[in-house]
């Protein structure tokens, strides 16, 4: 048996790179950027007005008195001015624009009562580049913008499409395959008897990878029969990441560490310091892919997914290690185990204070334990009992 960081280091040391390939900007929600992005120009890429307004010379200004001054063009974002402000002169500009050559500041239309093109101004106080972007402000030409090996989300896509990043060199996907195992376990389609439970581990998985686009995935159902496992198995051993679900605890019918060691699959560990999903199996197949055999609990797979699956898959990616959030917890936790425990939690605020309370649980087999949850936190081995208000470690979902 492994402690959770051993099992986790174990995990990390068979990651590989799946090498990478272009794809489409319309394609790469959720996919690992394989290359460093930088900015392919200025931004903004001219000085830009903020304000709809009139660009000025702010020397004209701060004379004690009210000016007026002679309107000589009007500029709408996407025209640019080839007309210089001089004093005495304005032009009158739309948020967005290039402010003109000679101009120095834009003061907002607000301010201003225009008749007959004369502008008359409300202000008195003009400062030097009021309301105006600057050139470069936001980011420089040829300055890292995104780094390799973050995930493309709706906030990263956008900004490739500012910089004109029409195909973008993501990490190619794993190659990867979720089997459910078990007699009793019947898809959600089939026609059910009162002996038999419904797969939901199955969708847990696949949910879970999509997190990382990871959308095209084999999943099948085999029963505990020895001779189909092994028959089964050996289609799938060509895939670069295999989770299995049930059959890897001490009952009659888990058959599936032995079934994969009688395929070639070496055992890295078997059984690990954590509760739920202290059976869980873990192993290298002959073509260097891994196999993650997980205890069927419901629970036991959502826990193990983020506890273990989901680190193996950001070390393929070169991406980060998640760092916990650390929060208050708002009611008392007994723990009746030595090991360290993980618990569906929600987020809450509680008098001004941003902390979690536990979601009702009633084991690793309660079907609803984790719905509506944000994430688990984690009771440490070494504490009997969690009271009010203490810090916990709180991994978001
Ligand atoms: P096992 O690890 O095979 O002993 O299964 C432990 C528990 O998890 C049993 O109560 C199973 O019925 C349940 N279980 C196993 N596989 C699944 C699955 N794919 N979906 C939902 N529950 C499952
Ligand atoms: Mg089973």
């Amino acid at each position: 048996m492994v402690s959770i960081l051993q099992a986790v280091d174990l995990i990390v040391a068979q990651s590989k790179n799946f090498g990478c390939q272009a794809v489409s900007i319309d394609d790469s929600l959720n996919r690992v950027l394989a290359e460093d992005v930088c900015v392919d120009r200025d931004y903004p890429p001219f000085n830009r007005s903020a304000m709809d307004g009139y660009a000025v010379v702010s020397s004209d200004f701060n004379i004690g008195q009210a000016v007026k001054l002679q309107l000589t063009e009007k500029l709408l974002a996407g025209g640019f001015s080839k007309s210089k402000v001089v004093s005495g002169t304005c032009i009158k500009i739309m948020t967005g624009a290039p402010v003109p050559a000679g101009a120095d500041a834009v003061v907002r239309l607000e301010d201003t009562v225009e008749n007959n093109n004369i502008v008359e101004f409300v202000v008195t106080t003009v400062k030097v580049k009021q309301n105006i972007a600057l050139q470069a402000e936001d980011a420089k030409s040829s300055d890292l913008i995104i780094s390799k090996n973050s995930i493309l989300d709706a906030r990263a896509i956008p900004v490739l499409a500012v910089l004109g990043k029409a195909k973008v060199k993501v990490f190619n996907q794993p190659k990867v395959a979720v089997v459910s195992t078990g007699n009793e376990i019947v898809s959600v389609e089939s026609a059910i008897l009162p002996h038999q439970i419904r797969d939901s581990n199955s969708y847990s998985i696949k949910n879970f990878l999509k997190k990382y686009a990871i959308n095209d995935v084999t999943a099948i159902h085999i029963a505990d029969d020895k001779q189909r496992l092994i028959t089964e198995i050996e289609k799938l051993l060509d895939n670069d990441i295999l989770i299995l679900s049930g059959g890897v605890s001490k009952g009659d019918a888990d058959y599936v560490p032995e079934v994969l060691m009688s395929l070639g699959v070496k055992q890295i560990f078997h059984r690990v310091q954590i509760k739920p999903g202290a059976p869980l199996w873990f192993g290298v197949m002959p073509n260097g892919g891994v196999v993650f055999g997980l205890p069927g609990n419901p629970v036991s797979v959502q826990v193990a997914v983020k506890v273990f699956i989901e680190p193996f898959i950001r070390a393929c990616f070169g991406m980060e290690t998640i760092k916990p959030l650390l929060l208050s917890i708002f009611t008392d936790k007994k723990k009746k185990t030595k090991l360290d425990e993980y618990f569906p939690c929600k987020i809450v605020i509680k008098n001004n204070v941003t902390g979690i309370v536990s979601n009702r649980m009633n084991g690793s087999g309660d079907i609803a334990a984790t719905l509506g949850s944000d994430g688990i936190a984690l009771h440490p081995s070494s504490m009997d009992m969690i009271h009010e208000n203490m810090i916990l470690e709180f991994y978001p979902w």
